[in-house]
């Protein structure tokens, strides 16, 4: 029997990036053992390690690489050498290359608390939330016209209805399979763009008339979140909103060394997976950086780029095994529990599978 083999694009990037993105390679060749597949990888540069080689944080190389490629594996970009580089070669200008260039239009950003770790919510008592968030990621603010006048500057926030309906449709498309429940984020109180979002969701309500919308402006939202975490299913909203909601749901949920992502474009295109934190500059090169946000970020490569569910799974089910188990890096560690490293996290994951 020919075996099914996927090309993966590796992009370790920066600071702990290289360190994380190792110990997730380790887990995915276990598992791909397992399941009977095989994954092919492609090193490529990409953020401030692109610009030390090539000057530029983003290469058509690394560009070309990705685009051949079945999905994406990036750990982080950035850091304190470069700092005070031009803004124009920035190395966050490589994530914003490669999510514009790939099309990569739809976030996903679960926020799943695990029962292991309920001790290290901030939130009192709660010992269970998870929320999907769906934002919004090649339009908005963060792309639109921006400048300097004389005496002040502007950003932009534009959307056109095709750009809103396709990321709403996502949304709707979540909520039909987890619990039927979809919150929609805004401003539309102020924003014309927003007014425009909630005329869509109407729209777009009547296909999936089994999803029950919810609208909440963006300052409410992020206390509701607070206040009521557990009633959230999936939120669907725009880019800046959904990069702010998202990081407020992630530290309910404990640790940004946690936290996976995925960031998708149309069906058949090459998918982006990198865990939410950035390079931790602090931490770098010290052996204890959290990798289980890059591990699970994998597991949605499997299920989301790859249709290897069951390969999915099995990764998920071992995150929860080495968690209820003890396990803990430094970052979700409080004092009970074995303290590890990323290595002994990562290898301990391989032995759960
Ligand atoms: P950060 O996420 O890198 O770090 C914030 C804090 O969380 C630090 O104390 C760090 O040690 C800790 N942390 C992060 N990931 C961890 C992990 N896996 N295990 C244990 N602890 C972890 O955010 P920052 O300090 O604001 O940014 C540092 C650099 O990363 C900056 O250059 C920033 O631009 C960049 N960044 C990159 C991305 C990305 O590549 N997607 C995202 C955010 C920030």
């Amino acid at each position: 029997m020919i075996m099914k083999e996927y090309k993966i694009a590796l992009i370790k990037g920066d600071g702990i990036g290289p360190e994380v993105v190792d110990g997730a390679v380790k887990v995915m060749d276990a598992v791909s053992r397992k399941k009977g597949f095989t994954l092919k990888y492609t090193e490529c540069l990409a953020g401030g390690c692109s610009i030390d080689r090539y000057g530029i944080p983003l290469t058509d190389e690394t560009l070309n690489i990705c685009k051949n490629s079945d999905a994406i594996l990036l750990g982080a970009v950035g850091g304190p050498k470069w700092d005070n580089v031009d803004a124009s070669i920035r190395p966050e200008k490589a994530l914003l290359g490669l999510r514009k260039e790939l099309g990569l239009y739809s976030n996903l950003r679960p926020a799943l608390m695990y029962k292991a770790l309920s001790d290290a919510c901030p939130i009192k008592g709660l010992d269970s939330m998870d929320v999907l968030i769906v934002r919004e990621l090649t339009g908005g603010i963060y792309f639109g016209r921006r400048g300097r006048t004389e005496n002040g500057a502007f950003d932009t926030e534009e959307y056109s209805d095709y750009e809103i309906r396709r990321i709403v449709r996502e949304g709707f498309r979540y909520a039909m399979g987890r619990s039927k429940r979809l919150t929609v984020v805004d401003k539309a109180n102020v924003l014309e763009t927003s007014r425009l979002w909630r005329e869509i969701v109407a729209n777009e309500s009547g296909n999936f008339s089994e999803v029950s919308v919810e609208f909440l402006y963006i300052d409410n939202a992020t206390m509701q979140l607070i206040g009521r975490p557990q009633s959230f299913d999936v939120i669907v909203t725009s880019n800046m909103f959904g990069d702010i909601l998202s990081d407020e749901a992630g530290q309910i949920t404990g640790s940004v060394g946690m936290l996976p992502s995925a960031s998708l474009g149309d069906p058949g295109k090459p998918g982006m997976y990198e865990p939410v934190h950035g390079s931790a500059p602090d931490i770098a090169g010290k052996g204890i950086a959290n990798p289980l946000a890059t591990i699970l970020s994998c597991a949605m490569m499997f299920k989301w780029s790859l249709g290897e569910d069951e390969a999915a799974q099995m990764i998920n089910s071992a995150v929860d095994t080495v968690l209820e188990a003890g396990l803990r890096t430094a970052d979700i560690y409080k004092g009970e529990g074995r303290l590890v490293t990323t290595e002994e996290m990562t290898s301990a994951v391989i032995e759960a599978l």
